[in-house]
């Protein structure tokens, strides 16, 4: 069934009861082409794009809990391409090129805003490195504006720009950075997938591999062997554990992530802020509602829930930009696990086993990618050869020693 303002219309007329389920709820089958383990924003679009764009058949989605039930549901909802380093600009602005046209594309309304999102200077040193961030990103085609202390006031009113503990001297905009409604994403690409043939089964957790003389024959799950020419893993904070089970042990750390929502207010951000002297970032959502987040917390950890002291270390950071927040009541907070690389960067890339592939190491920033990260695992997974935008995302950057370090904190999963 496809989304219209006419079947709204249509439906309405008929008391409702004409629509039907977003997917399908799959049985498994004893066998399929290409199997793909994770059910969140990554392993969704893989399928969505390995079926609609390369031509994939005989697809399957195996998710062990529910759709949108992972980080792809749990972030904050950022969409943004202003990165320096070559290996990830292009990557990051394909994927922001992406999302621009998603939602006619997957014919599902994900409630993509491009309300700008705004990194605040606080130093003349930062404001070299956010100009030679900006001048990066105009190089590989994306926006950026550097914004003057009166012209961020205007559009942030409730921003302390005069007596701050860490005064704001400017800021680097990229107007077409925004929030999406992170599991719409989900949704969306779980329907466009079915759309298209993929079988999503929920429910489904994968527990083993069946490898043979170095090939990958198909997995275990929890519903029984599922056999399979190929199997793509994106399973984003459990990738250590899952990879293990294939005796991988993969550059990666989990880590928690949290995030909180205030209770509703009046509009009162236009955008996305993020503060320069501390690690905060705040949205406004069409509910009203704060969303903000900062810092991981330090230690490893694949709980779904934080620590207090984290809870603090935000709220500090948001107090310290925006005071007038600190009279808004926390609504929601919860936690996510992050699959932190060791150069903050991800992978895309064959294993060393014959038809197992891997995609995972997005950290804070997995959410962003999500449509390119898709495209270009499709890509990996159809033809065998990375795509071109994700060329640098390969396992041997580690031992060649070309990581992509964008904060430039070398070897320690939780600072990237
Ligand atoms: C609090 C928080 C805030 C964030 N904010 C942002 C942001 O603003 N912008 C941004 O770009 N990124 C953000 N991120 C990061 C982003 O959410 C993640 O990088 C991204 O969602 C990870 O990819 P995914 O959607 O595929 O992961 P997930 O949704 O976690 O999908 C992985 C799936 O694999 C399933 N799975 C695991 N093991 C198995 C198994 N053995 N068998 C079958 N299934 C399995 C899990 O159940 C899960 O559903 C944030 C993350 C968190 C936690």
């Amino acid at each position: 069934m496809r989304y219209s303002g006419f079947q709204v219309i249509k439906q309405a007329l008929s008391g409702h009861k004409g629509w039907t389920p977003a997917w399908r709820d799959s049985e498994p089958q004893p066998h399929y082409d290409i199997i793909i383990i994770g059910g969140g924003g990554h392993g969704l679009a893989t399928a969505y794009y390995l079926a609609k764009e390369f031509g994939g058949k005989r697809i399957a989605v195996l998710e062990k809990g529910w759709i949108g039930g992972g980080n792809v549901g749990r972030n904050t909802t950022i969409i943004r391409s202003n990165y320096l380093l070559d290996g990830n600009e292009p990557f990051y602005e394909f994927s922001l090129k992406l999302w621009e046209g998603l939602e006619q594309d997957f014919n599902y309304n994900a409630m993509i805003s491009q309300r700008g999102i705004l990194n605040l200077i606080h130093t003349d040193a930062q404001r070299d490195a956010f100009v030679r961030r900006g001048n990066a990103m105009m190089l590989n085609g994306a926006d950026a504006e550097m914004l003057t202390t009166a012209q961020i006031k205007k559009r942030y009113p409730y921003l302390n720009t005069e007596n701050a503990r860490f005064p704001i001297k400017g800021g680097l905009a990229q107007h077409r950075g925004g929030t999406v409604r992170h599991d719409a994403v989900a949704w969306g690409y779980a329907r466009g997938a079915d759309s298209h043939g993929v079988d999503i089964i929920q429910n489904c957790e994968v527990t083993g591999f069946k490898i043979e003389n170095g090939k990958v024959l198909g997995v275990d799950t929890s519903r029984g062997f599922i056999g399979a020419g190929k199997v793509g893993c994106a399973v984003a904070g459990s990738s250590s554990r899952l990879m293990s089970k294939a005796n991988m042990r993969l550059p990666m750390e989990s880590h928690v992530l949290q995030a909180f929502v205030s209770e509703g207010l009046k509009p009162v951000m236009a955008g996305v802020v993020t503060f320069g002297a501390g690690h905060f970032y705040c949205s406004q959502s069409d509910k009203g509602g704060l969303v903000f987040g900062g810092d991981l917390d330090g230690y490893n950890s694949y709980a779904q829930r934080g620590n207090l002291p984290v809870v603090e270390d935000v709220c500090e950071g948001g107090m310290a930009i925006f005071p007038a927040f600190g009279r808004a009541r926390l609504l929601r907070m919860w936690g996510g696990v992050m699959d932190m690389s060791m150069d903050g960067s991800p992978i895309i890339d064959k294993t060393h086993i014959d038809g197992l592939y891997f995609n995972g190491g997005w950290c804070y920033g997995g959410f962003k990618a999500t449509p390119a990260s898709g495209f270009c695992f499709a890509h990996l997974l159809a033809k065998d050869a990375p795509h071109p935008f994700a060329t640098d995302y390969r396992f041997d950057r580690f031992e060649k020693g070309r990581m992509i370090d964008e904060k430039g904190v070398g070897n320690q999963p939780n600072l990237h």
